[in-house]
């Protein structure tokens, strides 16, 4: 063994060797990977070995795309054989909601590049005849879907990584992580140390004990899964007879089970609702290549169906029944990158498909490794969109709820309840007492919509406008006629301060720093020039800044503040998480309020648009901020949390005769729409610029020197590829809901990243990116957007529909 590598990645699964691979692609060849046992040691040994592009998360299905694209590669390199079984698979809808689900699959995989088509039942017998014809609606078929010999593709990785210098150590248990001063890592194994200056876990069914060595608990868990395989099947060798090739992969979704062709007969897979977490605490070191206890009278509900659906199945006789477990995230998406706080210690585990995803987190991860930025948009399997409220026990909650509902609809409306509430403010009964329907938001519940009395407070789920939609209306009409209040504890909040804080913050953001008791708002850029971040940043004093951005990016934020900080100790950094709290006050009459609260000079003139002030706000030591993300004149008033519950209260008598309204998240929603505001995470991601993104007045520059300067120069030179742009939309009774493909002369040119009804402005709204050079075409209907299969025309509006000139913000 080297006493010295750059990268150790620890654990010899698909995902591990993949990393390797990808590692010595990137041009890191200095790299080993440490495998307590033989390669394919975990779970890997146990997978079925399929593989398809579906996800819920594009970018997920993006990289999945590539992963199935690169096993050809992967032979052609080594000789080693992936057994690729290329057959194509069928996803089975048995409602008309799965198939308005696949039909958006199937639109959204055109901007994609992948390929698939949407069947009828008959058409989709046709390539499967063992389906029972008439339990099914429609289908979507996949030609990219497959299976593979996980064995023989787990070593063509390794052989790949070993063929460009990487070096592997089997029989090879790591034990121990110790961080030296200079910042790298002795990895302690059973047979030396070795010194690397970046450790990959790559432990998959020990993710969570490999985690532990650098004293973090990841949110990951492994649960049971089994599979059977028939008997030689005379259904499946005619097929093969008369076709000449295999029968497709399939899934149905009613039946909660996924089905291919091995041999001369069936695998059938289930993801059981009544599922089981293996080994919830600590996983056995000794676990290997072994199977676990086959129950089947748990999946007997899924078989039941299953065969009625595939009457040929029910005849089969079961050969094998295989048991073995496999590991997920509370959200089922592999949790990849740089660990927030363990510099040089990365993560690449909890990979539930590592057949279809293995390849695509090797990719982003090498390209993090090697570059400082994966390259693309990985944040639905960014390590850091957990934090501390994913616990061990909430992590099993959530993953059995993941599991059980594998197959099942997420509607874009629909909160799922396991773990809840997990976080709650100190106004979580006043609100709920008040008809608010709850939502989860990065762990913490947070009002969604009111009920008015007599008013069920419940979402009926739904792809299509739904049960809030008059109510959001009446929240949103009661804010732009008078006056609002929400609660705004789920923002994101820090406190950075010290001599260096100036330097360091405009060091780090695109905008300058605004003056003592003023607010700027400030995208932040990477190297490339793209957005990782958008804040609104106030200071407090010369040496103090307040720092307001999304919730869930918290901790990806941690991880590039602290990344970035000066070690002369010159800048404090702080994240109050819920030690701050806020309501947030919008609507004309919202300075009226505020006045009733405060003995504070509140007129426009003393407290202006984009101003902050510390002063009493119903008694409470108060900061507030002079902005809303509704456009309407408002304040942010912020508190401890000890003063929320009198702050609230008060606010709520002074504004009673104001006709004050209570609004949720999908009302501040609609009313940023009607600005054509932007948000974090949909049309604000590291796949786009600042410029492409419209936030041209936020980057300053001539300020001589931030990250991501180059890259905006030139993206500003050249205008950039892609242009966001607010279309109003001629939608029916279904709004967008984000990911559509945006059509423009019969062809698709760009996505939709999110929209929804503005309800004040009385249209259908989206927001996406196109084209540059499409963006000057402002004629009525020049767009298409496909809704739920239907394409709707839609029209791009140059300026907002409320308030264009911004009279209503600086009033
Ligand atoms: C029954 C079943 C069916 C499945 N079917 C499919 C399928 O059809 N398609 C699909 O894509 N996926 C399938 N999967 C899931 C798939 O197996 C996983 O996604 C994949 O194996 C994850 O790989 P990994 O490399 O992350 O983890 P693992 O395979 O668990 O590998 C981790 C490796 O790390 C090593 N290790 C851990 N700790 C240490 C240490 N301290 N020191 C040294 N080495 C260490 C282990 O020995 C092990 O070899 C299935 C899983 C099961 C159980």
């Amino acid at each position: 063994m080297k006493s010295h590598t750059r990268v150790a990645v620890i654990g010899g699964g698909v995902v591990g060797c993949s990393v390797l691979y990808h590692l010595t692609k990137a041009g890191w060849t200095d790299v080993v990977l440490i495998e307590r046992d033989q390669l394919t040691s975990g779970s890997t040994w146990h997978a079925a070995g399929g593989f398809h592009t579906l996800n819920g998360d594009p970018n997920v299905a993006k990289l999945q795309g590539y992963t199935i694209g690169l096993y050809d590669e992967l032979e052609r390199i080594t000789g080693q054989s992936c057994g690729l079984h290329r057959s194509g698979g069928l996803l089975l809808a048995d409602t008309p909601e799965r198939m308005e689900w696949l039909k958006m699959a199937h639109a959204r995989a055109r901007y994609l590049g992948l390929e698939t088509s949407l069947l009828t039942p008959s058409e989709a017998k046709q390539l499967l005849p063992l389906i029972e014809e008439k339990y099914f609606v429609g289908a979507m078929l996949d030609a990219a879907d497959g299976n593979l010999d996980p064995y023989g593709t787990t070593h063509a990785y390794a052989k790949a990584a070993k063929m460009a210098g990487a070096e592997i150590y089997l029989k090879t248990p790591v034990t121990a992580l110790a961080r030296r001063s200079n910042g790298t890592w002795d990895v302690v194994t059973t047979e030396g140390t070795i010194n690397a200056e970046h450790v990959v876990n790559a432990g998959g069914l020990w993710a969570r004990e490999v985690g532990r060595m650098v004293g973090i608990e990841l949110p990951v868990l492994a649960m049971e899964h089994m599979y059977l395989v028939t008997d030689d099947m005379p259904e499946v060798i005619e097929f093969n007879r008369e076709r000449g090739h295999e029968l497709p992969h399939a899934i149905d979704f009613k039946a909660e089970i996924y089905m291919r062709q091995e041999r001369k007969g069936m695998v059938l897979g289930t993801y059981e609702r009544a599922c089981v977490p293996w080994s919830p605490r600590t996983t056995p070191w000794d676990f290997g290549a072994q199977l676990l206890e086959p129950d089947i009278d748990r999946i007997a509900p899924s078989l039941e169906i299953g065969y009625e659906h595939f009457p040929a199945m029910a005849r089969a006789g079961i050969r094998r029944v295989v048991n073995g477990p496999f590991t997920f995230s509370p959200d089922g998406n592999p949790l990849v990158g740089p660990v927030q706080g363990r510099p040089g210690f990365w993560c690449a585990c909890a990979v539930m498909a590592g057949f279809s995803q293995g390849g695509g987190v090797g990719l982003a991860l090498s390209q993090w490794m090697v570059n400082g930025d994966p390259g693309f948009d990985v944040w639905a399997m960014d390590v850091a969109r957990y934090g501390p409220w994913a616990t061990r026990s909430y992590t099993n909650e959530k993953v059995r709820e993941n599991y059980s509902r594998r197959f099942s609809i997420r509607f874009p409306n629909e909160e799922l309840p396991a773990a809840r509430p997990q976080q709650t403010t100190a106004l979580y009964d006043v609100m709920l007492a008040a008809g608010a329907v709850m939502g989860d938001s990065w762990g913490l519940e947070t009002p969604l919509w009111f009920a008015p009395p007599g008013v069920e407070p419940r979402d009926v789920v739904s792809f299509h406008r739904s049960n809030d939609f008059p109510h959001v209306k009446a929240e949103c009409l009661g804010v732009r006629n008078a006056v609002g209040v929400t609660e705004i504890a789920n923002f994101a909040k820090y406190e950075i301060s010290g001599p260096g804080a100036e330097g360091y913050l405009s060091r780090l953001m695109t905008n300058r720093m605004p003056k003592v008791g003023r607010i700027v708002l400030t995208p932040m850029l990477n190297p490339a020039g793209k957005l990782i971040g958008d804040f609104t940043i106030a200071r407090a004093t010369p040496e103090r800044f307040l720092v307001w951005g999304s919730s869930q990016a918290q901790i990806y934020h941690m991880r590039w503040f602290e990344a970035h900080l000066p070690d002369d100790g010159s800048v404090r950094l702080h994240r109050f998480d819920m030690g701050l709290v806020g309501l947030s006050i919008a609507g004309p009459r919202s300075r009226e309020l505020l006045a009733r609260l405060s003995d504070e000079d509140v007129s426009g003139t003393a407290l202006r648009f984009m101003d902050h002030r510390a002063m009493d706000v119903a008694n409470c030591p108060a900061r507030v901020n002079r902005v809303t993300y509704t456009g309407d004149l408002g304040y942010e008033i912020w508190v401890a949390p000890e003063y929320q519950r009198r702050l609230y209260e008060k606010i709520r008598s002074a504004g009673q005769d104001l006709g004050l309204v209570h609004f949720g998240m999908r009302a501040l929603l609609s009313l940023r729409l009607e600005k054509n505001f932007p948000t974090w995470y949909r049309e604000l991601r590291p796949i786009y610029g600042a410029f492409e993104a419209g936030l041209d007045r936020f980057v300053d520059l001539g300020k001589p020197d931030f990250i991501g300067r180059e890259a905006a120069l030139a993206e500003k030179a050249t205008g950039g590829k892609l242009r966001r742009v607010s279309f109003a939309v001629d939608a029916s009774d279904a709004d967008v809901l984000g990911d559509e493909p945006i059509w423009h002369a019969g062809k698709v040119i760009g996505w939709i990243t999110s929209g929804g009804y503005g309800h004040y402005v009385d249209r259908s709204l989206a927001q996406g990116y196109i084209p540059t050079s499409l963006a000057e075409d402002l004629r009525q209907g020049a767009f298409e957007i496909e809704i739920l299969g239907d394409r709707r025309n839609a029209s791009i509006l140059s300026e907002p529909l409320f308030d264009p000139a911004g009279a209503r913000m600086r009033m």
